[in-house]
């Protein structure tokens, strides 16, 4: 017999965490569902840290409604939480005049987007407060930051266990099926099982189209493919010569090899972009050259040598190369038709600023579905 339980979330990321602190906040009973031996190791563990204003993202989009609503309900949970982060600034940089219209679209976007505290820099003001940069013109985002991502996700998780959560590792979802009595799930692990749920939340990252894919009901023209791309970062060695992180216009669908300064104050550039057919993390020291031709472009002092291999991370795309780069997408039953269910897909970035706001987001969903 199939145990009976009332809410599972898939997954242990920054996402499926919050989405289940949310869940156990209103009253629900649940349990996470997560394949490793550890929450959050992938996605969440492998990004740049970084809270993001909510600048580039397309007017309208799911990316800018919950990355602007995240990030200020995420500086405000972090400071009632205790959970370390830095509200530290960006500069955005035109390294020569072709990309000044960049800069313009970026400006246009981030007001309509309802992130009003952009300041234009002048030649001057970017000498005085980047000496290290060089630049032809820039603006500051001030409500940029950087956060503990592995300390965020641990409050999420107490708060949630304090409630009625309990978080169940090596339990990789194997399959399941949308039955009359709820939605079934075969668990896979040490100890498989069979449970049923009233409500199921699909947070599997990379996962999470193979996962809807194994349960049958889940129609599979709602499903979309997954695709994998790498984004490599690099370390520089010593003291760093920056005092914000430092963004040049993007060139194509990401934001180009930018300056990240992490909480312990190391600096680091990345990531860059590159396709490959797995989830495949492996480190690919070929990049080296061209880290050092793009970061140039606007650090000119950056040394032979200084640069260390990092690590990577994958983006958890829905759309393949040459395709545009797509909104969130999270699909309750006015999409797929299976009451108590809901998926979401490419999670990509501003996944972990927007973190909040998307457990705000899936809950009404499910509230919406009873
Ligand atoms: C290179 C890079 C840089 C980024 N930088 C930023 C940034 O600076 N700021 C920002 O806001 N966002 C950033 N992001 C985005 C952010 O990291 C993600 O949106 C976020 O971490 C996604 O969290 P998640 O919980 O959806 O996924 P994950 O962290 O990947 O979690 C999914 C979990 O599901 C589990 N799982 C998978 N399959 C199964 C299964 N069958 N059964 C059970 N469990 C399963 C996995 O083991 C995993 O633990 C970046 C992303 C990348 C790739």
């Amino acid at each position: 017999m199939a145990e009976k339980i009332d809410c599972a979330v898939i997954g242990a990321g920054v996402v499926g965490l919050s989405i289940a602190r949310t869940l156990a906040l209103a009253g629900r009973e649940v349990v996470i569902l997560e394949a490793e031996s550890a929450f959050g190791t992938h996605t969440s563990a492998r990004n740049s840290e970084v809270i993001h204003a909510g600048i580039y993202y397309p007017t309208g989009s799911l990316k800018a409604r919950l990355c602007v609503e995240g990030r200020k309900l995420l500086y405000q949970y972090c400071a009632e939480r205790g959970v370390n982060h830095r509200r530290i600034g960006k500069v955005i940089v035109a390294s020569d005049e072709s990309q000044l219209e960049g800069l313009t679209k970026y400006k246009k976007q981030a007001e309509i987007n309802g992130v009003d505290d952009l300041r234009m820099l002048s030649r001057d003001e970017l000498v005085e407060i980047e000496p290290a940069v060089a630049s032809v013109a820039g603006f500051m985002s001030p409500s940029t930051g950087i956060i503990d991502s592995h300390g965020l996700m641990l409050a999420y998780l107490g708060d949630a266990e304090n409630k009625s959560a309990s978080l169940a590792l090596n339990s990789p979802v194997t399959g399941g099926a949308v039955t009359g009595d709820g939605i079934q799930l075969e668990v896979g692990g040490a100890e498989p099982m069979s449970i049923v749920c009233k409500t199921v939340v699909n947070a599997a990252g990379h996962g999470a189209p193979a996962v809807s894919r194994s349960i049958t009901g889940i129609p599979a023209a709602t499903i979309p493919t997954s695709y994998y791309s790498i984004g490599h970062y690099y370390t520089l060695t010593g003291k760093t010569p920056f005092n914000h992180l430092v963004y040049p216009v993007a060139r194509h669908d990401w934001l180009g090899v930018h300056v990240t300064i992490d909480l312990g104050g190391r600096c680091k550039f990345g990531p860059d972009f590159s396709w490959r057919d797995s989830l495949d993390y492996r480190f690919d020291e070929s990049r080296e050259a061209r880290f050092y031709e793009a970061i140039r472009r606007y650090y000119p002092g950056l040394k032979d040598g200084a640069l260390q291999p990092g690590y990577t991370g994958m983006r958890p795309r829905i759309t393949g190369q040459g395709q545009e780069a797509v909104d969130f997408v999270i699909q309750d039953h006015t999409v797929h038709g299976v009451h108590g269910m809901v998926n979401l897909y490419g999670i990509e970035s501003p996944g972990l600023t927007s973190s909040l706001a998307i457990g705000g987001h899936v809950g009404g969903l499910v509230a919406g579905d009873r």
